[in-house]
């Protein structure tokens, strides 16, 4: 165990959770705390598209049986988008950009994988228990003489030298660390659902389960998008493969679909029921060919729910200090491209290693957040500006202020 002292991370979401990992790995004393009371209190979402970023820092972060596990569960797809027309037939398929800037340059560079978000979630969270803590919502945090304090809406407090804002789009940390980082309403409605793998197999191109993600879109910028997650081998199987004693929820093979667009096209998503919700989303493309909506029908009631998009105002972070940020806590962008989760999950390698370093007595704490802090801004407001131009062209999204 190095002498460096304790790292506060605020929020278990997957950034969170690659920071511990990685910290764990280094011997470096992490503690975790989590506003939800447990993991599964809220919906989180289904599939997610990983790339080189989140690929390379789950096998830079885990232990070798926690890699094999997320192997395992991982769909590899082939780097493409596939481009549908209204009655789901494929236009074309789009390449998939890369750019990873020299953050992996010793491991493989154009990855692109189809996952799970709750199954990689436990595996994040496997060997953690004794970090992570639960129903520890943080108010506000004070910065010491010996550190910085956190203070959580229980009445406790916790204490570490460096504390890092993992808290997602709304970021308590952010809004005491960087209030002038804002975040906008990006115009933009979906409602989020999925349905069994056999059920959408019959209906849509092999290329819309074998490629990234599928989307067909028209006139008013409303678009249907499709992605699938295989399981190469089920989780809880998996697990007693891979990692015996990991709790793993199981779970079927599915495909996830979005309907999205301006709120205009939908004025009311707010307290309904999923199945509400799966007949809007119908009749919001009822104008289609009928292949659209007879798919959506086939989703699973109790699934669907609404997301409304926002995203964060690139700017700069002031001088360092003891406190920082990582993910969507500072450049929380709309899912025009996927790579979100990716970000935040390469911000908690970079982190990590800056951490290290420090750990080892091979530089200074303001030192290495201050170079931290300086490419994760560069190359995450840059993502953000290119998701809001993407977004734009694609599905009306409202333009990032200048
Ligand atoms: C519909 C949709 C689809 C997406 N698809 C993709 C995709 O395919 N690929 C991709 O890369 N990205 C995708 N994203 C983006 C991705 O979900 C996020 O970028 C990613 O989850 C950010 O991770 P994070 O750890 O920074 O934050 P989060 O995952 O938001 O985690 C933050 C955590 O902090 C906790 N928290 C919040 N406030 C507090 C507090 N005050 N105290 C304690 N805890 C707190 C929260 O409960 C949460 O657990 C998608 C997003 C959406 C909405």
């Amino acid at each position: 165990m190095s002498t460096f002292g304790r790292v506060l991370i605020i929020g278990s979401g997957l950034g969170g959770l690659t920071l511990a990992q990685s910290l764990r790995r280094s011997g470096i004393d992490v503690a975790v705390f989590e506003r939800d009371a447990s993991p599964w209190e809220r919906p989180q979402g289904y599939r997610l598209h990983l790339d080189t970023d989140a690929i390379n820092a789950a096998r830079e972060v885990l232990p070798s049986h926690l890699i094999a596990l997320f192997e395992a569960t991982s769909q590899f797809t082939e780097p493409f988008t596939t481009i549908l027309t209204t009655d789901l037939s494929v236009v074309k398929r789009l390449p998939t950009h890369d750019e990873h800037g020299n953050v992996w340059p010793d491991r493989e560079n154009s990855l692109h994988a189809n996952v799970d978000r709750a199954t990689l979630r436990q595996i994040l969270m496997s060997g953690l228990d004794d970090v992570v803590h639960f129903g520890k919502k943080l108010e506000h945090y004070e910065d010491t003489s010996d550190g910085v304090t956190a203070y959580f809406s229980d009445g406790t407090t916790a204490h570490g030298d460096v504390l890092v804002g993992a808290d997602g789009i709304r970021s308590a940390v952010r809004a005491q660390r960087a209030p002038h980082l804002t975040t906008v309403d990006a115009g933009i409605t979906a409602i989020y659902g999925r349905l069994p793998l056999n059920a959408a197999q019959p209906r849509v191109p092999s290329e819309t389960l074998n490629d990234i993600f599928a989307i067909a879109s028209d006139d008013r910028k409303v678009f249907l998008g499709l992605g699938s997650v295989q399981f190469p081998t089920a989780p809880a199987q998996a697990a007693a493969d891979c990692s015996p004693g990991t709790a793993m929820r199981d779970q079927d093979d599915y495909v996830v679909c979005i309907v999205g667009g301006r709120h205009q096209f939908f004025p009311n998503t707010d307290n309904l029921s999923g199945e509400q919700l799966r007949d809007i989303a119908a009749r919001t493309v009822a104008d289609w060919p009928d292949q659209a909506a007879d798919l959506i029908r086939q989703g699973d009631a109790e699934a669907f729910f609404p997301v409304h998009m926002y995203s964060s105002v690139p700017g700069t972070l002031d001088a360092p200090t003891n406190v920082t940020l990582l993910g969507d806590a500072v450049h929380a962008m709309t899912p025009t491209l996927g790579r979100g989760a990716n970000l935040a999950m390469r911000d908690a390698a970079l982190l990590g290693r800056a951490l290290r370093t420090v750990a080892a007595g091979n530089s200074k704490l303001d030192i290495a957040l201050s170079h931290y802090e300086r490419d994760m801004t560069a190359y995450g407001f840059s993502v953000v500006r290119e998701a809001a131009q993407i977004g734009e062209q694609r599905m009306a999204q409202n333009r990032l202020p200048a």
